[in-house]
């Protein structure tokens, strides 16, 4: 998953967004310690929270989080960026673990369609026979690619797709 400047993509956005729809509302909510526990992650900022208790909050944090995000990560729970690690309450401890794996980031659109990498939707593929991809309806009308209502997840799928059906017509246009 990328942080961009007009929000969140990568490949995981990207097939998440193939399941969407433009004009329904969304939660997103982000675990951005995947890997731990909730306990495993108290673990760890104990044990930071010792090493590191005359450095800021903020500072600590670069162990666990793009700097960038460190900011925005601190604000969203009310925690000042320059609060010493030794200060850092019990109950602060726990936001903070809380942010880490339920991060809420708002909602707002799908970028424009001119963005799409791939659009769901096109000629019906029971109008085309799939041995040479030419039309049942029309006559030497041979049909490939992003026009056929096949569309796949990111990951070279939709390539294959293109490419696969573009030989099997090409291979068979009189
Ligand atoms: C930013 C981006 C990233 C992508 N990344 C991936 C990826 O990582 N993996 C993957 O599998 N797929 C990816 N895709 C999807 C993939 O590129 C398409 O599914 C694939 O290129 C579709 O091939 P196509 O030949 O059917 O159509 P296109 O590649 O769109 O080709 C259609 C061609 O027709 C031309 N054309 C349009 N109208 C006319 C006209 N009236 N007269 C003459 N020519 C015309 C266009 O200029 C274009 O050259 C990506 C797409 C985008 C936009």
């Amino acid at each position: 998953m990328l942080f961009t400047h007009f929000g969140i993509s990568g490949p995981i956005i990207l097939s998440a967004s193939s399941y969407m729809s433009a004009n329904e509302a969304y939660k997103l909510i982000l675990d951005l310690k995947p890997a731990l526990s909730d306990d495993q992650l108290d673990n760890k900022l104990i044990l930071l929270f010792e090493e590191e208790h005359l450095k800021s909050i903020g500072k600590v944090l670069e162990n666990l989080l793009p700097k960038k995000l460190i900011n925005m990560f601190l604000k969203s729970i009310n925690i000042d960026y320059y609060k010493k690690a030794c200060d850092i309450t019990k109950f602060e401890r726990t936001a903070i673990i809380n942010n880490l794996k339920h991060f809420d980031l708002k909602y707002d659109s799908l970028r424009d369609i001119d963005e799409a990498i791939i659009t769901a939707g096109g000629v019906n593929v029971k109008e085309i026979d799939p041995k040479t991809m030419e039309s049942k309806l029309v006559k030497n009308l041979y049909i490939v690619g992003e026009v056929l209502d096949i569309d796949a997840l990111t990951g070279g799928y939709n390539l294959q797709i293109a490419f696969s059906t573009a030989y099997q017509a090409a291979m068979n246009i009189e």
